[in-house]
């Protein structure tokens, strides 16, 4: 990259707001703030030239002035089970992955907020690999546009679903993680629906009252324990922030019309999948608008944990659904590829593609 093209902004850091104010900033109506805006989201336009109803003058001085970036190329694995996993080379030379997860109804994309996690849960790879960087608000949207072309080049389904739950803690990110979201949900934008997106935070609890307050986003908060001693030793972040203040921030999240909160906990054999420990996970969610995901460990080398067997995951689940609670065993979905949940950790070597 060229000195000229290091000081160029990126415009898809900008929300449309304030894609306006660098317009009026640059003596242009504001108008064409959203004219410019609305370009930058559209499937194949790579320069402003292109952009067919700015004068020609504009485009030249913008090209001049700016710039908007993409992921041009990716490294792509398919799971047995369909589940895809993109990795992207940032521009700095570290890398991110994002996980297409098709099913029946609807095809999810997981995407990473982070290169690496400062969280450092024990039972999770990304936590293993420590933290490098925040992701910019561009790199993760680039991460939904490059994986939306790639599907319509096939001509197969797009992503109808986002979840936060790849690399990094969200929450941590919060100022790109808000105006990617403003971003996403933006009709000149990529146009999702705030109720199609989950944001998954390990329970950052001021952050989580303030996306509450910003967005009408889904909630899921990894749990994992319902107990402040065995949280703790698993989730680092439970000491500043105990599970009394994480329930609380749920309660203040779970507005009127505001769907279920969802709570994932992954099952650790020996650790926190005894029958005790179901009950108190039920008496942990009463009174909170909660479905329950149970996630069986996925397990790799470098983790010191293991899944339990089919009979104490059916029993664990048996409890909760007969206290009334939605409960999901969450099948691991791409574990060969390395795509499954804390699996992410940009180790694998793939093959290249180019978008
Ligand atoms: N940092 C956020 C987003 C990551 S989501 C968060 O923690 O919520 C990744 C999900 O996978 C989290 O729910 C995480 O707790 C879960 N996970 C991590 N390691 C896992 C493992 N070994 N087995 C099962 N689930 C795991
Ligand atoms: Fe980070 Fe989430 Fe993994 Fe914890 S579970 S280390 S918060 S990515």
């Amino acid at each position: 990259m060229s000195d000229n093209l290091a000081q160029k902004q990126d415009l898809k850091n900008f929300t449309l707001n304030e894609l306006t104010a660098f317009a009026v900033d640059h003596g242009l109506p504001p108008f064409r703030g959203k004219q410019i805006f609305s370009w930058l989201y559209r499937p194949g336009i790579t320069s402003f030239n292109e952009m067919t109803d700015l004068p020609k003058a504009l485009r030249e001085s913008l090209t001049g002035l700016a710039t908007f970036s993409r992921f041009t190329s990716f490294i792509k694995e398919v799971s047995r089970d369909g589940t895809c996993k993109y990795g992207f080379h940032l521009q700095d030379g570290k890398m991110i992955e994002s996980v297409l997860i098709p099913e029946a109804d609807r095809n999810t994309l997981c995407i990473s907020s982070q290169v690496g996690c400062a969280m450092g849960c024990a039972f999770c790879l990304t936590g293993t690999m420590g933290f490098s960087r925040n992701l910019s608000c561009a790199e993760i949207v680039n991460q939904v546009c490059a994986v939306r072309d790639d599907l319509s080049k096939d001509n197969r389904p797009g992503i109808t679903n986002l979840v936060f739950m790849g690399m990094g803690e969200p929450l941590a990110n919060f100022e790109n993680l808000t105006r990617a979201l403003i971003i996403l949900s933006d009709k000149q934008g990529l146009h999702f629906s705030e109720h199609k997106i989950t944001v998954s935070t390990c329970g950052i609890v001021p952050k989580i009252i303030e996306l509450g307050k910003k967005f009408k986003v889904n909630l899921a908060i990894s749990l994992h324990a319902a107990d402040n001693k065995t949280r703790s030793s698993l989730m680092p972040i439970n000491q500043r922030y105990p599970l009394e203040a994480l329930m609380e921030a749920c309660q203040e999240f779970s507005l009127p019309k505001r769907k279920k909160i969802t709570f994932e906990y992954a099952l650790l054999k020996g650790i926190n999948d005894s029958d005790k420990d179901a009950v108190m996970l039920a008496r942990l969610l009463h009174g909170i608008q909660a479905k329950i995901n149970l996630l069986p460990c996925n397990e790799t080398p470098e983790i010191p944990f293991t899944k339990p067997d089919e009979q104490r995951i059916t029993s664990f689940q048996n409890i909760l659904k007969k206290r009334g609670y939605t409960v999901l065993i969450r099948s691991s979905r791409g574990a060969d590829i390395s795509a499954a949940c804390g699996q992410l950790a940009s180790k694998s070597a793939l093959s290249s593609t180019s978008a």
